[in-house]
């Protein structure tokens, strides 16, 4: 029997949305821990050498570490599964990408130049890159390793430590990094993770003053408070945020590949992904006739469980998710739209205890309804028609977000002309949904500040420090 002056320490538990099992459970970080975390994540920051190590050596330990989430490549993806419920095609790929990030950033922390700068006097002058110190790491639910890896491996890669908190819906991936890093050969304290709820203790965390800078990927409210903390502290932080993403069919498109494009780009990840192509513009001269082949091609969708043979979509990430989806397509309905397929729970024994929700299509709604405006974060596609460039413009850039966009046409100055004139940090023509960790990724407007992957999500890890060699051979006179 426990005595009652011992309180169990509290857990997290992780729920399967696929049938509402347990998936998993991690203990949750105490407030009360927090200062001994920071301190912990300063003493392997000054003390481990890592810092001071050569980009080189650093690398080795970089590659092991990609090593060896490779080497548990398929367990490591069915426990993202069990977590969030993703198809385990795409749980293998965000092990693949993880690898590959951790690969990719041992490379360029290796190859990473700075600059020898025009001098104006005797003196040699040059950059030199600094660590920050402690970065915290806070993300999403949506696609845990690989949000984990975008921000730990260019991190640690710049000589930081780093204290990665991932959500409380999807917290089983991020305690597996730590446990394949410190195996690996990452020295102890430099990566350390946090559990709990976002509000109390991820706000603890990035007002704490022992954290040097914040890298954050979430929702667009969270974003904004996050950036507050940071102006307080006069801290650097990274934002990557939502969007709602324009996804544009002109009428010289290849039809058969916008149309898959438009499928992939909102229905693939259940439209769980911050550059979902949740508006589609089709030009109105193909309007319907496209429209009715995305209607068509959503019906046929297999949703299914995430392992299932030939699955295409799971379920939700969560219950309390899919209970926001569906209030979002209810607000979608009471504010005029039609509901072209989907819209309601699935029906049949392989969904009942499962948290899942079908492609829907949208029309019949003005680009400054509600639903036009705001994330639904899943399965859910609005569709508008536009006139010209000019009218698709104006639509397109119509929201608060510039995450991403796609354009299909077949005449490239086009292609071009339109990319330019789109508010968005990545522009796809000919193509969607394409984010490598070599090119760097993040959002014009309220989708964010900064950019992460290729050579510049490195750099977001370093401040730039400026050294003069002085080469005077006579002394300083008091003024020039
Ligand atoms: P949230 O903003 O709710 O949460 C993101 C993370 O922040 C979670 O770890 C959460 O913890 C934590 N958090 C919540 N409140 C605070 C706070 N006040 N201080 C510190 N941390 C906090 O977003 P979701 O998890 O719901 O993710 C979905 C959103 O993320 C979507 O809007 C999507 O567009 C965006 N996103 C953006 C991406 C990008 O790269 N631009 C990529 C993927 C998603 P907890 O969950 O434990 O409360």
């Amino acid at each position: 029997m426990s005595s009652p002056n011992i309180k169990a320490p509290a857990e997290i538990v992780s729920i399967n949305p696929a049938d509402g099992s347990e998936a998993g459970r991690v203990p949750e970080t105490s407030p009360a821990d927090l200062d001994a975390i920071v301190a912990a994540a300063w003493t392997a920051y000054r003390t481990s050498g890592w810092k001071d190590l050569m980009p080189h050596k650093r690398a080795e330990v970089l590659r092991a570490i990609a090593d060896g989430l490779e080497a548990e490549k398929e367990d490591l993806a069915r426990k993202q599964m069990r977590d969030n419920g993703k198809p385990l095609s795409e749980c293998r790929g965000m092990v693949d990408y993880a690898v590959g990030t951790f690969r990719y950033y041992a490379s360029a922390c290796e190859t990473l130049e700075t600059e020898v700068t025009p001098p104006r006097g005797p003196y040699v002058s040059m950059t030199v890159l600094e660590p920050h110190g402690v970065v915290v790491a806070i993300t999403p639910w949506n696609s845990p390793l690989m949000n984990d890896a975008t921000k730990v491996a260019p991190a640690l890669a710049a000589g930081n430590a780093v204290i990665l908190k991932p959500s409380e819906d999807a917290p089983l991936l991020a305690p597996e990094l730590l446990r394949v890093a410190r195996a690996r050969g990452l020295p102890e304290g430099l990566l350390q993770v946090i559990q709990g709820r976002g509000a109390a203790i991820g706000s603890a965390l990035v007002s704490h003053p022992g954290v040097s800078m914040v890298s954050f990927t979430g929702g667009t409210e969270t974003g904004r408070t996050i950036g507050v903390l940071a102006a307080c502290k006069i801290m650097p932080v990274a934002l990557e945020l939502g969007g709602k993403s324009p996804h544009v069919v002109f009428a010289d498109a290849r039809r058969d590949l916008a149309v898959a494009a438009v499928i992939a780009g909102i229905f693939g990840s259940a439209g769980q992904s911050c550059v979902a192509g949740s508006r589609v513009f089709i030009e109105a001269s193909i309007y319907d006739e496209v429209l009715a082949a995305i209607v068509a091609r959503a019906r046929t969708i297999r949703l299914a469980a995430p392992d299932a043979e030939g699955v295409e979509m799971g379920p939700l990430a969560s219950f309390h998710h899919r209970e926001r989806v569906e209030a979002f397509v209810a607000r979608a309905q009471s504010e005029g739209g039609r509901i072209l397929c989907g819209g309601a729970r699935p029906e049949g024994a392989a969904y009942a205890s499962g948290a899942y929700y079908p492609p829907t299509v949208i029309d019949g709604l003005g680009p400054d309804s509600l639903t036009c405006q705001e994330e639904a974060f899943g399965p859910v596609l609005v569709a508008l028609p536009f006139a010209d460039e000019a009218d698709l413009i104006d639509q397109a850039n119509g929201t608060a977000f510039g995450l991403a966009c796609g354009i299909w046409t077949e005449d490239f100055r086009k292609g071009w002309r339109v990319g330019r004139a789109l508010e968005a940090g990545s522009v796809w023509i000919n193509t969607y949904k394409q984010s490598v960790t070599t090119t760097p990724f993040g959002g014009f407007k309220s989708s964010g500040i900064g950019r992460e992957k290729g050579m510049d999500g490195l750099r977001l890890y370093t401040q730039v420090k400026s050294m003069y060699f002085g080469l005077q051979e006579a002394p300083f006179p008091v003024s020039k």
